[in-house]
């Protein structure tokens, strides 16, 4: 048996949402490209290249990993680059993809002949929450005036337009779209690709994966560019557990499980977002608290509930941790990180990385 804590990804379930993936592909004309940001977890990269087009980064380490990882066409974007990175970003790049005009303007000359790209912010978003919202008030994400757009727009192969999260509503995504058209439809007819950004959760149950198709392929054809997508939760939703044990029992108006990893160190979206963890089933009727085992007194998974009492050394998945899970990973505490397993369609299971002390010294000094 692993030793407990492990990331467990099943193969078998990225591949169906791989499938969906292709789907729109084929069916939409749109190219689609990993978003690193959410899932690097490239000892998968070999199954995901066969669905994906590429890889769209957020920094300088992440568009390195896409083009030695991944492969295809890697997309370079940053909300700053730093002067001793450039040279690096644009070696690595295929498209370079600047998040304001100054940035544009200090760096495009280094860019020689790759296409360059300008993140547009359409000041709509669909975000539940304020954090994650790159409409927000004074956002940084990208330039929002038409005029200023326009003013460079002959140097302008493409602009990138992320302002969906999370979003399951096809309806919502329609009309956000229908706005992006009514204030920078003049601006789209000159471009040769337009990046929609990630957020559309198009791989959930009950998607209206047709008449998404066929709003992407309007929208290609009315502007006469080449969409790209660019997503990173809906590919690797439910493809991913984390896997625990029970440490010990308590009891405080409440039952209570410790395990052996931590949401701060190991699934830390819960905590930033207010979230609880899937657990199980829902179903059974002994119901549990599953917390962490840091001396962080809100460390807690979620509720989950059990066919039986739970005993000292139970093994629990907790679901859903493909998505900026692994990717936020950290050694608070000192909790020992949780090791990387395969799940094969045959069912086997291996582990692909683990990490020891030494990993945990040499992160500091
Ligand atoms: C975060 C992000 C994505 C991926 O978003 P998901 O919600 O994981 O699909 C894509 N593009 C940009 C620019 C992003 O910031």
């Amino acid at each position: 048996m692993i030793q407990t804590p492990y990331y467990l990804i099943d193969k078998s379930a990225l591949l169906r949402n791989l499938q969906i993936v292709d789907r729109v592909r084929e069916h939409s004309g749109a190219k689609v490209l990993l978003a690193l940001k959410c899932f690097a977890g490239w000892s998968v990269f070999d199954l995901m290249r066969q669905h994906m087009d590429g890889t769209t980064s957020s920094s300088l380490y992440e568009v390195r990993l896409g083009r030695e990882k991944f492969g295809g066409e890697t997309h370079a974007y940053s909300v700053a680059f730093a002067d001793h990175e450039i040279g690096e970003v644009v070696a690595n790049c295929d498209k370079i993809i600047f998040n304001s005009i100054s940035q544009m303007q200090r760096f495009e000359r280094f860019a020689g002949s790759k296409p360059v790209g300008l993140r547009l912010n359409p000041g709509v978003s669909c975000a539940a929450f304020d954090l994650a919202d790159p409409a927000r008030a004074h956002s940084r994400l990208g330039e929002s005036d038409p005029a200023r757009l326009l003013s460079v727009i002959d140097r302008l192969d493409g602009v990138m337009i992320h302002n969906n999260c999370e979003n399951r509503d096809f309806d919502r995504f329609d009309a956000l779209l229908d706005e992006v058209e009514q204030g920078y439809g003049d601006i789209l007819k000159r471009l040769n690709w337009i990046s929609l950004g990630g957020g559309i959760s198009f791989t959930a149950p009950g998607y209206p994966l047709e008449r998404f198709c066929e709003r992407l392929r309007r929208f290609a054809e009315t502007y006469g560019v080449q969409v790209y997508l660019e997503p990173g939760e809906t590919v690797v939703r439910h493809t991913t557990t984390l896997e625990v044990s029970v440490l010990d029992i308590g009891f405080n108006g409440k039952n209570l499980a410790i395990v052996d990893s931590s949401t701060e160190a190991h699934m830390l979206d819960l905590l930033i977002y207010r979230e609880t963890a899937p657990i199980g089933d829902g179903k059974g009727e002994h119901s549990y608290q599953i917390c962490g085992k840091t001396c962080l007194a809100g460390d807690i998974f979620g509720e989950a509930r059990f066919d039986r009492p739970l005993q000292i050394g139970d093994r629990i998945s907790i679901g859903d941790a493909g998505g900026y899970t692994m990717v936020k990973k950290n050694w608070f505490n000192g909790i020992h990180m949780p090791a990387i397993a395969l799940r094969e369609p045959d069912g086997s299971v291996h582990v692909v990385r683990e990490f020891s002390f030494d990993d945990y010294v040499s992160s500091l000094s």
